[in-house]
């Protein structure tokens, strides 16, 4: 069985619209409670935390680090390449974890450490932009 993209696509909705938005405009941002001050993804109008109503859409810093991850085989064509793709359990500094793709680096689990600091960037899958991430330029020069 074959998929399109559109088909795996997460489906947008009236609360993940601004997340969207902040990734197509590459400054992402994420819900965070006025109340307690957590960060929480994925988007809900409720915090995860305590239970306010009371939420803002907050700019990421776009640092984190690699929680987990596996190395996906199957080549998907919508990220552009034909060769094997991280999963990524991605840790922001905020506090939440969500799954992207670590990208130039090799996709190997030689070139992947669990906690490597991460940034910030930004792939096409298809024609909708992703927010995704780079080893940092300190991990670059680490020998
Ligand atoms: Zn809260």
């Amino acid at each position: 069985m074959s998929l399109i993209a559109s088909e795996i696509l997460p489906f947008v909705t009236p609360e993940t619209q601004p997340f969207w938005d902040s990734v197509e405009a590459e400054r992402p941002s994420i819900p965070r409670c006025q109340a307690c001050q957590s960060f929480y993804f994925p988007p809900s109008p409720v915090c995860p935390k305590c239970g306010s109503r009371h939420i803002e859409w907050a700019a990421l810093s776009g640092e984190a680090t690699l929680y987990s991850f596996m190395i996906a085989e199957h080549p998907w064509p919508e990220w552009g390449s034909d060769g094997p793709m991280s999963v990524a359990h991605v840790e922001l500094k905020e506090g939440p974890r969500l799954i992207s793709t670590v990208v130039d680096c090799p996709q190997t689990p030689a070139a992947l450490r669990i906690d490597m600091p991460l940034q910030a960037t930004f792939r096409l899958f298809g024609d909708r932009k992703m927010l995704c991430f780079r080893p940092t330029e300190r991990e670059g020069t680490r020998s």
